[in-house]
């Protein structure tokens, strides 16, 4: 594998030319290819097991509470009363192991284009792939744009989850993509989606930014810390269908019981999210 050299996993990805997050490991632990992508799983010395999709790091055991309670409690606590709940992507289990925290849900479907990442993840990263072994889960094979054309009016909460815009994660990117996660809202619905990072991609944020504020009332671009991910932070494009809604207010708070379970999210860093580096802002408002 050409991004191990002298027992050192370099991330050298397409979409960030010229750079590279390094991290010691000490074993492949599985190496799979599927008919969508390459899946490897390592052992870091210091992250814990990281797995990779194409070369690019999805998760690390160490990193990921950050991404996946922000993806899932961001639009969750947004959300008066969310019964009905779609993942896209997210095959590593760990965001819909957030949305289960939230007694109100009723039904939690996940559909994930490639299931040997679901395969993969229940064998090597189960403090992730835990989600899928909640009652409320239901899983579907395939590819989100084509499940969202065939669920209008069916959800409260959308999380995309999405990997870059690269591969089967091109279409997840589109505009008629966020048309289509529209439709599949019910009234008052939120969405969350992945929106890569201000240090590399503000022109796509730019785009899929647009794309929502010609179809959403409330629109607003949020950050969250990752040390693993390029630059160290991703960025969440949160959605309301409600109008004046402010999406950087949570309409509720974590009860004691849920505030234990969480590492990261908190009432004050869902509001702190949304305030962005200046450079980051105008491009945001300028979309
Ligand atoms: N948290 C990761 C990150 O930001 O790097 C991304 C999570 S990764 C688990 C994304 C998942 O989306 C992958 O498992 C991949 O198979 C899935 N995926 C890619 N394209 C998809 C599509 N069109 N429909 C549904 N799932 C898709």
């Amino acid at each position: 594998m050409d991004s191990i050299h002298k027992g050192w996993f370099s991330e050298r990805g397409e979409l960030w030319p010229g750079q590279a997050l390094s991290l010691e490991i000490e074993e492949v632990l599985h190496d799979v290819k599927s008919k969508y992508q390459h899946i490897t799983i390592y052992q870091t010395k210091t992250w814990g097991r990281m797995m990779t999709i194409d070369g690019n790091i999805q998760v690390t055991e160490r990193d990921e509470f950050s991404y996946q309670e922000m993806m899932a409690h961001v639009p969750m606590f947004l959300h008066p009363s969310p019964k009905r709940v779609l993942v896209i992507g997210g095959g590593d289990g760990g965001v819909l192991r957030e949305i289960v925290k939230h007694p109100e849900v009723e039904q939690v479907t996940i559909c994930e284009i490639d299931d040997v990442v679901i395969d993969t993840c229940k064998r090597f990263l189960p403090s992730l792939a835990c989600g899928f072994d909640h009652p409320k889960v239901r899983v579907e094979i395939g590819d989100g744009f084509q499940f969202l054309r065939n669920h209008p009016n069916s959800f409260d909460v959308i999380v995309t989850d999405a990997p870059d815009p690269i591969g089967p994660g091109v279409s997840l990117f589109q505009r008629d993509f966020f048309a289509l996660i529209h439709s599949a809202l019910r009234e008052g619905g939120v969405v969350c989606q992945q929106a890569e990072s201000i240090w590399l991609d503000l022109p796509l944020i730019r785009d899929i930014v647009g794309y929502c504020a010609a179809l959403f009332p409330a629109v607003n671009y949020g950050i969250v810390q990752i040390p693993t991910y390029p630059c160290g932070s991703i960025g969440l494009l949160v959605c309301s269908k409600t109008p004046g809604a402010d999406v950087t207010v949570a309409a509720r708070a974590p009860t004691p019981e849920q505030q234990a379970l969480l590492r990261y999210y908190n009432h004050p860093v869902h509001a702190g999210a949304f305030a962005i580096p200046q450079f980051a802002r105008v491009a945001v408002d300028e979309a």
